[in-house]
């Protein structure tokens, strides 16, 4: 089960970290470690930090954006160090923990980590189903990344030989590719029926992706709405719009 939880390591700029949080999954247990367009390639000082984790390391998967690395997973869970405008269902890290367990015998599942300097941006953060804050000193919250690594997969584990008394999840759920095409698809319809102007998008999008979030459709509900949109434009075509 912990080999379908995916570590994502976005845009990271000191290739120690990406050692040090090879390391740290590997105490736990993890070993998909995957890399969103890293600022360098792993070099010597990663391997010098990952010590007896070179196998994670030389094992990790490297994709050019995040939207890639996540398509095959389930349930995603972005991580941030302080709260942002746009407010997202929460976890904090224990629940963190029992969520990634209790839904990874269904699905891949991943914990995306941001950029030293600037953590994740509120696009990539828009691709995740839930945030996680570890609840740090409030003055002075912000963790290494390979800490915040360490300590989310310590939660992980911590979950995971617990999970006898954790309820797995029964719902069928979208993978991540399901659910971007699904509102790809919503967007195209919007546009079509002009409540979207494309050049002045808005931040209709947005929220409907928040409020799609919050629902978390399972997949037949995503397939009712897919139908939905289909029959919509279906009705556009006859009636002989673009
Ligand atoms: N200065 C950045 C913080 C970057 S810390 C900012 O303002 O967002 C690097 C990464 O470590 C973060 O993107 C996040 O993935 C993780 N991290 C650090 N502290 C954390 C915390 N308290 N809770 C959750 N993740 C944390």
């Amino acid at each position: 089960m912990l080999d379908k939880v995916k570590i994502v390591l976005v845009n990271t700029s000191h290739t120690g970290n990406i050692g040090s949080a090879a390391r740290a999954m590997k105490t736990m247990g993890l070993s998909e470690l995957v890399l969103v367009n890293p600022v360098s390639p792993i070099d010597g000082k990663a391997s010098a930090l990952a010590a007896g984790a070179g196998d994670v390391l030389a094992h990790a998967q490297t994709f050019d954006n995040l939207q890639d690395a996540i398509s095959d997973c389930g349930l995603v869970i972005g991580t941030s160090a302080r709260s942002r405008t746009l407010s997202w269902p929460m976890l904090d890290s224990r629940e963190c923990g029992k969520k990634i367990v209790s839904e990874s015998e269904q699905y891949k599942t991943a914990l995306v980590f941001g950029r030293e300097n600037s953590g994740l941006s509120n696009e990539e953060l828009q691709l995740c189903h839930f945030h996680v804050c570890i609840d740090a000193n409030p003055e002075y919250s912000s963790l290494n990344l390979a800490a915040a690594v360490q300590t989310l997969c310590y939660e992980v584990r911590m979950a995971f030989l617990e999970k006898d008394k954790i309820p797995s999840q029964q719902s069928e759920y979208p993978l991540s590719e399901e659910l971007e095409g699904f509102y790809v698809h919503l967007e195209k319809t919007l546009q079509r029926t002009q409540f979207i102007i494309p050049n002045h998008p808005g931040i209709v999008m947005t929220k409907l992706r928040r409020l799609f979030n919050r629902a978390r459709p399972e997949s037949q509900e995503l397939n009712i709405l897919r139908g939905i949109l289909s029959s919509v434009n279906k009705v556009a075509d006859e009636a002989g719009r673009e």
